[in-house]
C-alpha cells in the first residue's frame, strides 16, 4: 500500500501542495472544512447583483512566478488578464489630477529618469526614497526606515505598500516591504505587469479541483479537522468528529488551514494572532468602453477601482475602520467615487458589499516574528499557509510557495 499524504485545508496553499504532490505520483487526500475550495480566495453567486462575484479582487503581478507556475500547471493562465505594460493609471479626487506611471520593462529603472512616465511634480532622486527598505532589519517598521510623506511616497508608495502589506504602511514590516520592492518595481515592468483572474474560482480552484480529481486525488468538503493524534514525534491519527483516519508511519500530513486555527489544532505552534480586514464593494453597471482595468484612487475611500463585465469592484485595504459602518452609507459613498472616476452618472447601480474581517495577518514587524518556520516537532506534521515564514506578506503568491515548500518537505 502506498502512503497517503493528507492535505488539511484547501485554500490556495493545500490544493498547491495537493497539485504539486500529486505530479508526483503520491497518494492524497485533502480535507476541507467547508463545501467550497478556496479559502479566502473564491468567487459565489451573488443575488443582489445577480452576478458571480470574488469575495475580494485579487491582483497578482506578472512576478509572481509561483504563482504563475501553479496555473500554468492548472492550464488556466489564460484566465488571468491586464494590460500588456506595467502601467498603473492614478486618478487624485482632491483635485481631478489624473496620471499614469509607467514603469519600464528591464531591470535598470530608467522610467523614474522620464517625467512622461512618473509622478508628476516629482524627480528621480525622489525615488531613491525606497532604497533603505532593501536592506531593512527584521524588526523595523516602514515608518522607520523611509520618509513617508512628499509626492513619491503619497502617490506611489503608500498605495503600493498598503495594497501590499494591508496594514498602514508607516506601521508596516519594513523586510516585507523590502521584499515586495525587491520582487516588484527592482525587477522591472516585466515583474510589474499587474494580472487580475477573469474569476477566482474559475483561475485557481476549480482547475486544481478537476487536475487533482484526474490525477486521483481524493478531496472531502465537509471535513473539518478536529484534533490530531500526537504520538513521539508522529501525528498518528486524524480526528474529524465522527470519523477518526489512523495513519501509518510512513503517511503524512499538510496542515495548510488559516492562522486562527492552526494553534488549536498543532500545541506550542506560534502563529500571528492580529488581523486586518480588506473591504470590497460591487457594483452591477456596464464600465465605460474606455475605462481601465484597474485604477488607483487617491484621496477617497476608495482605493483601487477594477473593471468586470457588468461590473466595477473596488478595494479598500486596512479597512478595519469600515467595519462598523452601515452597508448603505458604505455602498452610497463609494459608489459616488466611483461614478466620478468613471464619469458615470444616476442612482446607485445593484451592489454588494463584502467585508473579510480577517483578511491577512498585519503584516507589522511583530506579526511577522511569529510566523513559524514549516517544520513542526512531529516529522511528518507540515506546515503551510500564507501565515508562514515564507519572506512575502499575506499574498497568493505567499499561499502558493508555502504549499510548494510543504509538498517538498512532506
Ligand atoms: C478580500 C481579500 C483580498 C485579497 N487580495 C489579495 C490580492 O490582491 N493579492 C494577493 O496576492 N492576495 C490577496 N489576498 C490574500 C490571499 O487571498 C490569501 O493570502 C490566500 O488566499 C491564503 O491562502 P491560504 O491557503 O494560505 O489560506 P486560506 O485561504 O485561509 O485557506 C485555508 C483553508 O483551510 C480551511 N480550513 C480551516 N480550518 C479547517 C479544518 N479544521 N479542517 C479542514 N479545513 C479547514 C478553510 O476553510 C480554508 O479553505 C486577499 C485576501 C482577501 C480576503
Amino acid at each position: 500500500m502506498p502512503r497517503t499524504i493528507h492535505v488539511v485545508g484547501a485554500g490556495l496553499a493545500g490544493l498547491a501542495a495537493a497539485v504539486r504532490l500529486t505530479g508526483r505520483g503520491e497518494r492524497v487526500i485533502v480535507h476541507e472544512a467547508l463545501q467550497q475550495a478556496g479559502g479566502r480566495c473564491r468567487s459565489y453567486y451573488d443575488a443582489a447583483t445577480r452576478l458571480t462575484i470574488d469575495n475580494g479582487n485579487h491582483l497578482l503581478l506578472s512576478g509572481n512566478h509561483a504563482a504563475l507556475s501553479y496555473l500554468h500547471t492548472l492550464g488556466s493562465e489564460a484566465g488571468l488578464v491586464g494590460p500588456p505594460r506595467a502601467d498603473f493609471p492614478f486618478v487624485d479626487l482632491a483635485n481631478s489630477e489624473r496620471w499614469t506611471v509607467r514603469i519600464s520593462d528591464g531591470r535598470l529603472p530608467w522610467w523614474i529618469f522620464d517625467a512622461r512616465r512618473r509622478i508628476p511634480g516629482t524627480t528621480f532622486s525622489d525615488y531613491l526614497s525606497f532604497a533603505p527598505l532593501l536592506w531593512a532589519s527584521g524588526h523595523k517598521t516602514v515608518g522607520a526606515v523611509m520618509s513617508c510623506r512628499g509626492p513619491v511616497y503619497e502617490r506611489l508608495g503608500h498605495p503600493l505598500l498598503l495594497a501590499a502589506l494591508n496594514v498602514d504602511p508607516p506601521e508596516g514590516s519594513a523586510a516585507l516591504a523590502g521584499a515586495i520592492v525587491r520582487e516588484t518595481l527592482l525587477a522591472g515592468g516585466r515583474a510589474c505587469r499587474p494580472l487580475i483572474a477573469a474569476g477566482l474560482t474559475e483561475v485557481f480552484v476549480d482547475p486544481a479541483l478537476r487536475l487533482l480529481k484526474e490525477r486521483g486525488a481524493e478531496v472531502h468538503f465537509g471535513h473539518q479537522l478536529r484534533a490530531f493524534g500526537l504520538g513521539e514525534g508522529l501525528v498518528s491519527s486524524l480526528d474529524f468528529g465522527a470519523e477518526r483516519v489512523a495513519l501509518d508511519p510512513a503517511d503524512a500530513v499538510i496542515l495548510a488551514v488559516p492562522p486562527w486555527i492552526a494553534p488549536s489544532l498543532v500545541p506550542g505552534v506560534a502563529a500571528p494572532s492580529e488581523y486586518r480586514a480588506i473591504v470590497n464593494a460591487h457594483f452591477r453597471v456596464d464600465p465605460p468602453a474606455d475605462f481601465p482595468r484597474m485604477i488607483g484612487v487617491l484621496n477617497a475611500t476608495t482605493e483601487w477601482i477594477f473593471t468586470f463585465p457588468q461590473r466595477l469592484s473596488v478595494t479598500i485595504s486596512g479597512a478595519d475602520r469600515l467595519l462598523d459602518q452601515p452597508r448603505e452609507a458604505l455602498a452610497a459613498t463609494i459608489w459616488r467615487e466611483v461614478a466620478q472616476v468613471a464619469g458615470l452618472s444616476g442612482d446607485l447601480p445593484a451592489w454588494q458589499i463584502v467585508r473579510e474581517r480577517r483578511a491577512t495577518f498585519a503584516a507589522t514587524p511583530a506579526e511577522n516574528a511569529k510566523r513559524p518556520g514549516p517544520t513542526t516537532a512531529w516529522r511528518n506534521l507540515t506546515l503551510a499557509g500564507d501565515w508562514t515564514d515564507t519572506g512575502l506578506p499575506a499574498t497568493i503568491e505567499g499561499a502558493i510557495r508555502s504549499g510548494n515548500r510543504a509538498a517538498e518537505l512532506a
